[in-house]
């Protein structure tokens, strides 16, 4: 699959629920409400869609949600998902999750192929991580990422700096990691979904000033690593280990954008900064074949926009693009 600029789509990222058993403050308000049953992918619907990427070329998997790991029996799609591991259609199946789960799943994940998990968590304070996450456990999670560890699994943890809530602990987060042997990414926060208030300006922080910051104590060292995403990428001489920084709104990473994103209720996205979207569950649900799916694919690949344009609007004090996170998995 190539889009209209020349980029191969190769990377397809799947939003298995909206639901989550957290309500992180810039990702959800607390009162969420969810979608009805009726609406949302089966898991054999999703099984489905997703082969079908994978015999266009589509060669990485990530589920992410809402959280995938809370999704009932969401073992069964990694696992069918797994045999293309196997046969070697695929290269890589991934998740991105808040590590609640882990502690019960992180074998079985390993078991069926997958190599490494992008854990979310924004701050090694307890007290902090239950205001951040509202409904959060931190001690659960650190046991996921135990475990994760445990079944050799390779961690990432992934950072929202926030400013006035985790700016003050980049350091022990980037020790924390070096010591646990996790590579680390701090993400800007996005202005994405109404999560109430106007928490949003107060929470940007520029991941220029973050790794300003990290400069004071640590050598940081430019590398040429590239994970085939927007992260920008530097070495910790002093522990080994990388640090990536997602800055979607301070720079341009869309020439090289290889993804598109699936959410569960068979919306394709084509670009996580644009409205423009194709509706798969039609096609899907009309036919048991999967020619008008194909189609349908071929032809929201042959309208992937070029880039986004994200803006904190402080006039309007609206989010750019009115969807959560939670819908498209970030
Ligand atoms: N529940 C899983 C988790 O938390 O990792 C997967 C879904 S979550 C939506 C994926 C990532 O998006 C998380 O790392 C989260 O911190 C990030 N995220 C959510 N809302 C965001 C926002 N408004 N700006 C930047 N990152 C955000
Ligand atoms: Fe749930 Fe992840 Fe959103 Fe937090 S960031 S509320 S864990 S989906």
């Amino acid at each position: 699959m190539i889009d209209p600029f020349g980029r191969h789509i190769s990377y397809l990222r799947v939003s298995v629920t909206d639901r989550c058993d957290f309500r992180c403050v810039y990702c959800m308000s607390e009162d969420m409400s969810f979608l009805p049953k009726a609406e949302i992918l089966s898991l054999e619907e999703l099984e489905r869609v997703c082969t079908t990427f994978v015999n266009l070329g589509v060669r990485k998997l990530r589920m992410t949600g809402g959280e995938p790991l809370v999704r009932r029996n969401i073992m069964w799609l990694f696992q069918q998902l797994g045999r293309h591991l196997e046969s070697g259609a695929l290269d890589e199946l991934t998740l991105t999750t808040n590590g609640s789960q882990l502690g019960k799943y992180a074998q079985q994940l390993a078991d069926i192929g997958v190599k490494r998990v992008n854990v979310s968590l924004d701050t090694l304070d307890p007290e902090k991580f239950r205001e951040i996450t509202r409904w959060g456990r931190f001690e659960q999670v650190m046991e996921g990422i135990a475990a994760a560890k445990a079944a050799g699994l390779d961690v990432k943890i992934n950072a929202v700096a926030l400013k006035g809530v985790n700016d003050v602990e980049m350091n022990d987060m980037v020790r924390w990691c070096g010591a646990g042997g996790y590579d680390l990414t701090f993400i800007e926060v996005m202005p994405m979904g109404d999560i109430g208030g106007e928490m949003r300006f107060d929470q940007y922080l520029p991941l220029s000033m973050v790794r300003a910051e990290l400069q004071k104590q640590w050598t940081l060292k430019d590398i040429d690593y590239n994970s085939g995403g927007p992260a920008r990428y530097v070495e910790v001489a002093e522990t080994g280990r990388k640090i990536g920084f997602i800055t979607p709104m301070t720079h341009n990473f869309c020439e090289s954008c290889n993804r598109v994103r699936l959410t569960c209720t068979g919306t394709l996205y084509m670009c996580l900064g644009q409205e423009d979207a194709a509706d798969l569950r039609g096609p899907l649900r009309a036919s048991e074949d999967n020619d008008l799916l194909e189609n349908a694919i071929a032809e929201a690949i042959g309208r992937k926009p070029k880039g986004h344009d994200f803006i904190i609007d402080r006039r309007r004090k609206s989010p750019a693009v009115g969807r959560h996170m939670s819908v498209t998995g970030g």
